[in-house]
């Protein structure tokens, strides 16, 4: 059925796109591109200079400011700040729990407006702060190490809710200018503020110790990177991700460069060259494994887009080169994909593929029912060192978070106990699902 595919059809998103409606009928106003506010603002009465002028205005209040309530936009007339009012809100997703490891990682639940819910978390570092921001309520996908896999719910987020974990962190760490004190305008591409190397090195800063210590940037922010790391396939929601980071990227609001964002997904091929040219941002790739029966096992999207596909889709990645490398991630599972022949095999794909790669070795974090274990450390830093005698960078992650399960892979909302083997009717079930959609 596969050979039937329609060329220049895309993977079926399993799930809707469309905006959470909201109760009162009034439109969120985070998470429209700077085009649809200007429309909003039309739609809602404005002529189109006004549009286009009050869109400017709001903008600078929303993303400079993080201003929520209208009447706090003083330099736009009363009766237009009572227009928008009576029509649009400005808002955030309710934080359902918020947790502080003893590691300085937080991490917060967040409840959207129909209910559903997904994790965020904020990763602080000597030379960076790192927001780890989910795609998808729980995900399609079914990586057996992973537990937001085990979800059964999932949805996209709509652009709103991924731009909400953004505007929600800087609220939590307080990143907003006072009142009073000019804003910095950003420009993303500031030497400055592309110093403290690559956005997925976000624990523990191996290569940039000339970076400043605190506060991270001009403006004394924290929050310096993004990682599209949080639950989800971001490549399975891709029209709202493309969007949100737009929102995130633009220079005139929350300004973060597209180098220092980086989006992670487990080998959707068919989007790769379309998030390199659209969207720009760093990628990194869940290999996990470098045989074919081990990545089916684990990650099964490879029984669909095999290593050499996904390895090819890296080398024609846009935007990618040695200044910018491609990063892929290994969970260290013990027996599993952890031997010699692994990394040797490893190295052998990279220069094979002529990739500029890093690899980050990523200690298996557990979680409840899971049936994986960790490599032992002597393991890991064996083949680290294989890897990195091969002239690949490979660093080995600190797990950061793990007491509040907020470490890789530990993400999961509405809690519910499944057993192994309804999670492989599940996995089967979704296969069929791509098999039948193709
Ligand atoms: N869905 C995307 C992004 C989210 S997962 C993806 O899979 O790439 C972020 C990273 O954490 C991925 O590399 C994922 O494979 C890894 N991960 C998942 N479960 C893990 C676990 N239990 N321990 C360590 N890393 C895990
Ligand atoms: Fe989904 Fe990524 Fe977890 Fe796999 S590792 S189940 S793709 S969130």
């Amino acid at each position: 059925m596969l050979a039937m595919q329609i060329p220049g059809l895309i993977d079926p998103v399993p799930v809707p796109r469309a905006s959470t409606a909201r109760a009162d009928g009034k439109i969120a106003i985070v998470g429209l591109t700077r085009p649809e506010l200007i429309a909003a603002l039309a739609a809602a009465g404005l002529d189109a200079k006004a549009a286009k002028m009050r869109a400017s205005q709001v903008w600078h209040w929303v993303y400079l400011r993080g201003v929520t309530d209208f009447d706090a936009m003083t330099n736009i007339a009363r009766d237009t700040r009572a227009i928008l009012a009576e029509h649009f809100v400005v808002g955030r997703p309710e934080i359902a729990q918020a947790q502080v490891s003893s590691d300085g990682t937080r991490k917060w639940l967040l409840r959207f407006d129909d209910g559903n819910e997904a994790e965020c978390v904020f990763i602080p570092d000597a030379y960076r702060g790192t927001l780890c921001v989910s795609a998808q309520v729980g995900c399609t996908l079914n990586c057996r190490f992973c537990f937001t896999g085990t979800m059964k719910l999932v949805r996209n987020l709509t652009a709103g809710e991924i731009v909400g974990q953004v505007m929600l962190a800087r609220d939590a760490l307080g990143e907003w200018p006072a009142v009073g004190v000019k804003p910095v305008v950003r420009s993303p591409d500031a030497a400055g503020d592309t110093a403290a190397g690559d956005a997925a090195d976000f624990d523990d800063g191996d290569d940039d110790d000339d970076a400043p210590r605190r506060n991270y940037t001009a403006d004394g922010r924290l929050l310096t990177n993004i990682v599209m790391m949080g639950m989800g396939e971001p490549l399975y929601n891709f029209d709202n991700v493309k969007a949100a980071l737009g929102i995130v990227m633009d220079a005139t609001g929350l300004g973060l460069s597209k180098r220092r964002i980086t989006l992670s997904t487990s080998g959707v091929v068919p989007m790769m060259a379309r998030a390199g040219d659209e969207i720009g941002v760093n990628l990194a790739v869940s290999l996990h494994a470098v045989t074919k029966d081990v990545r089916d096992e684990i990650v099964p999207i490879n029984k669909r887009y095999g290593i050499d596909e996904l390895l090819a889709a890296c080398a024609a990645y846009p935007g990618a080169n040695n200044a910018r490398r491609i990063t892929f991630e290994y969970v260290m599972l013990k027996d599993k994909n952890d031997s010699d022949d692994d990394a040797r095999e490893l190295v052998r794909l990279i220069r094979h593929y002529r990739l500029p790669a890093k690899v980050n070795l990523i200690p298996f974090n557990p979680w409840p029912g899971s049936d994986y274990v960790c490599s032992d450390p002597e393991r890991i830093a064996r083949f680290s060192e294989i890897v990195f005698r091969a002239g690949i960078s490979a660093p080995v992650r600190r797990p950061r978070g793990r007491d509040i399960m907020a470490a890789c892979g530990q993400l999961k909302s509405a809690s519910e106990k499944v057993s192994r083997a309804e999670l492989d009717r599940r996995a089967a079930e979704k296969e069929a699902g791509w098999v039948d959609a193709a």
